[in-house]
């Protein structure tokens, strides 16, 4: 006997009737005699819709009072299950973040895990209760209450999953694993078995949606393996686990691709040293993060600088250097948001080699250029113009054999 915390998406409790479904699936754990614990996203749009209420009533909400509102959702469905597991003879009970005392930090909408206390989970384990916790969700040290940013109930899942030392963590949602590209864009896209953490994290923070990035640093950090499966079908799934031999063999597991990016250029700044702290401390004042950064060699005392934000965040990023570009002396600031990322992503890529010259090679036989380029051990990311996005992932699927079969 183990235990087992599955974790169902929006999709998979968009309606009463697919919170039945679930339902289901958590009894078939429990009658195979493990010890459950379900966590629950919002019904699917509903997240969204709070969020829009919330800037219908102000500009800038009281970012407190906006936690307490967008973690809503999740309090409807986890009673729903509960009311419904109830209803077919199983004890189940939901608990809310601070219920259950998911501890965070105070930063809102992004706020971290410190501390699960187990006690009163394992408390409603020992009689025999399905467990169903809200996800999204936890609690500061005041008391109020926080959200661990969108998608954030795989964070929740594998942080109960680390805290409670469980055999599993099942994230079920409405595609049946990770595959080596989007299937929507990429036909040939292959369904992976098996990916490593470091592989799943770069794919999850270059563009790959079906994971939380910080999910996937936790389940690496607390060696919790992740299957990611359907929740409509019994077949496929992906396993999320440590690195082996087999994986270090093929060069490339997967290729994404990020259309949230704008492209941000400071031209012709005197180059002298404090200018890039200059530029990006105000950015990270305000919490925008900067993603891919580039400094050209200097002529004559200037230099050009291209870095990348996040799109919600251009028109803020766009006021704030084009304010530091004048007092900086810098000419003149030029914004570009036609652009896209496309990511290879392999630990294939520590032994192989080649790998960024046959990258940069099948985008030039196509006549796409590259603007940006930017480097992991295991990733190879490049901006190009957005309107190359398909094509290049489908070259470079092509290019790399990812279609065929371990
Ligand atoms: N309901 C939240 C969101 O939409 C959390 C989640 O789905 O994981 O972001
Ligand atoms: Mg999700």
């Amino acid at each position: 006997m183990g235990l087992v915390v599955q974790k169902f998406g929006g999709t998979s409790v968009a309606n009463v009737e697919k919170i039945k479904n679930v339902a289901g699936k958590a009894i078939r754990e429990k009658q195979a005699g493990h010890d459950v614990i379900v966590v629950l996203s919002a019904m699917a749009g509903e997240t969204n819709r709070l969020i829009d209420l919330a800037h219908s009533a102000a500009e800038s909400p009281d970012e407190r009072e906006y936690d307490s509102l967008i973690s809503t959702g999740e309090q409807v469905t986890i009673s729903l299950l509960s009311i419904v597991l109830n209803d077919m003879g199983y004890r189940a009970r939901s608990f809310l973040g601070f219920q259950v005392k998911i501890l965070t930090d105070q930063a809102h909408q992004k706020a971290r895990i410190s501390m699960i206390d187990t006690e009163t989970i394992r408390k409603e384990l020992k009689k025999g209760a399905i467990v169903v916790v809200a996800g999204f969700q936890g609690v500061d040290e005041e008391n109020n209450i926080t959200t661990l940013g969108r998608g954030g109930s795989d964070t929740s899942a594998v942080a109960l999953a680390a805290a409670l030392k469980a055999d599993r963590c099942d994230i079920f949602t409405d595609v049946d694993g990770v595959y080596t590209t989007d299937p929507n864009i990429c036909a040939k896209a292959r369904r992976l078995e098996r990916i490593s953490y470091d592989e799943m994290l770069e794919m999850a923070m270059t563009g790959a949606k079906v994971l939380q990035p910080r999910s996937v640093e936790m389940a690496k950090k607390y060696n919790v393996p992740v299957y990611v499966k359907s929740t409509f079908s019994d077949e496929g799934g992906t396993l999320v686990t440590k690195e082996d031999k087999e994986m270090e063999r093929e060069v490339l597991s997967g290729i994404t691709y990020d259309r949230d990016q704008v492209k941000i250029t400071v031209v012709h700044i005197p180059d002298r040293p404090g200018i890039a702290a200059n530029l990006f401390l105000p950015l990270s004042e305000r919490h925008i993060s900067v993603d891919m950064i580039i400094q050209n060699a200097s002529s004559q005392g200037f230099t050009d600088l291209t870095f990348t934000v996040s799109k919600k965040d251009m028109k803020t990023a766009q006021k704030i250097v084009e304010a530091t570009a004048k007092e900086i002396g810098a000419k003149k600031v030029e914004v570009d948001d036609d652009v896209a990322k496309v990511s290879i992503i392999g630990v294939g890529m520590l032994s192989h080699s080649g790998v960024a010259a046959k990258m940069f090679k099948t985008m030039a036989d196509e006549g796409i250029n590259i603007m940006m380029i930017s480097t992991s051990e295991i990733k190879i990311s490049c901006v190009i113009q957005r309107k190359y996005t398909e094509l290049a992932v489908m070259v470079l699927h092509d290019a790399f054999h990812l279609e065929k079969k371990k």
